[in-house]
């Protein structure tokens, strides 16, 4: 074992873009653990568009990370030393942890990877600890959606995004995505069975939606917030859903979003618009977990790891994700598995 552990802290809250300033890379000693602990290395860190919000001190759905504090983040990794009666050296273990080398767990709130037979632990980890479950309870339980019904997902390149429409087309739904470029558009009609799919960035997305969803949109799984959600608005049925996921087009701003030019629709349409955090769901994390390892080992569900290398690459790895640099889940291996 390396005797340093380095460690990314939060030196400043971002302004608008995420800048180098943010974060600083340090050089610590590795934590002891202490009776009922264990000490793991860390394998994988999922860069998640949610980072931005924990650095910032805006309303939020947990407490922000404290200055000077380490940069909190979904992590894997492996027991490599245990004071603790249920853990021994050589698990492999998520959760929420920090963005360093080795540290203290229980990493909350999941504990040990599933250990799904076939999965590499790059995939059992990005797909199924957050954004799986994300788009699983997201879609099924607050979109319910019935066949025969149209499906829009907007960031449905991403991680949460392409398993959303590939729930959807399961469940016997039209699934049409919405993503920032041809090339993403390609991956999700080609590869992934999305029936239709819209490169926001290049098109005028309203005249896309009538084109490609001519019964209108039953559910609208809302990624991105901003102008999107507004064009998808404006073509949602009677008594659609909207869950809503993520916001990422706000997440950089500085200073009040508009609100949508549609929101009359919401009323109009008697629409039904909800909020959620996966782990709302956490008791019933197994259910989506089974469902999805089964939809992985029959080939219904396609995903795709976007992986880089190095911690020490963690910062600039993760602002990409504010300029559609992914397709599918990022991911930074930080040591071979
Ligand atoms: P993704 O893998 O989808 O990566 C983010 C994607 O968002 C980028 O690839 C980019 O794709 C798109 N994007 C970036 N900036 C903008 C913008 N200004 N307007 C529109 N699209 C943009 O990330 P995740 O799948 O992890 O997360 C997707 C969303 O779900 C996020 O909003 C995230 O916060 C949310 N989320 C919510 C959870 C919850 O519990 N509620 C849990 C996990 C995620 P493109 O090239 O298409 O622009």
């Amino acid at each position: 074992m390396s005797e340093i552990n380095r460690v990314w802290r939060l030196r400043q809250r971002p302004v608008g873009d995420i800048d180098d300033q943010v974060l600083s890379f340090e050089q610590e000693a590795i934590p002891v653990p202490q009776d009922g602990q264990f000490l793991f290395r860390m394998n994988y860190l999922s860069l998640d568009p949610t980072n931005r919000i924990w650095m910032s001190d805006m309303d939020q759905y947990m407490p922000p990370v404290e200055l000077g504090a380490p940069m909190r983040g979904i992590v894997c990794g492996t027991v490599v030393e245990s004071r603790h009666k249920r853990y021994k050296v050589g698990d492999r273990v998520s959760g929420l942890g920090v963005w360093a080398d080795y540290q203290i767990g229980p990493a909350g709130p999941v504990g040990l990877l599933p250990d799904v037979p076939g999965l590499g632990m790059d995939v059992a980890f990005g797909t199924l600890i957050g954004v799986g479950p994300t788009a699983y309870f997201g879609l099924l339980d607050l979109g319910q959606p019935q066949p025969g019904e149209t499906v829009v997902v907007s960031a449905a390149a991403g991680a949460v995004g392409s398993i959303v429409g590939q729930i959807a087309k399961i469940k016997g739904c039209r699934a049409v995505g919405i993503a920032g470029s041809a090339e993403k558009c390609r991956w999700l009609t080609e590869e992934l069975g999305f029936d239709a799919a819209i490169d926001y960035k290049h098109e005028d997305v309203a005249a896309a939606l009538a084109r490609t969803c001519p019964q209108g949109i039953d559910v609208y799984f809302d990624n991105v917030g901003g102008a999107v959600l507004d064009a998808c608005l404006k073509h949602m049925n009677l008594g659609g859903r909207i869950p809503t996921c993520g916001l990422i087009s706000s997440y950089n701003a500085q200073g009040p979003v508009p609100g949508p030019f549609n929101y009359s629709m919401i009323l109009m349409q008697r629409l039904r618009v909800q909020g959620f955090i996966v782990t709302d769901f956490a008791p019933r994390f197994g259910e989506a977990i089974a469902a999805l390892a089964q939809w992985l080992a029959s080939g219904e569900v396609k995903v795709r790891m976007d992986i880089h290398e190095g911690l020490e690459n963690a910062l600039a790895t993760l602002k990409t994700l504010y300029t559609g640099g992914n397709t599918g889940k990022l991911l930074l291996r930080v040591a071979a598995p």
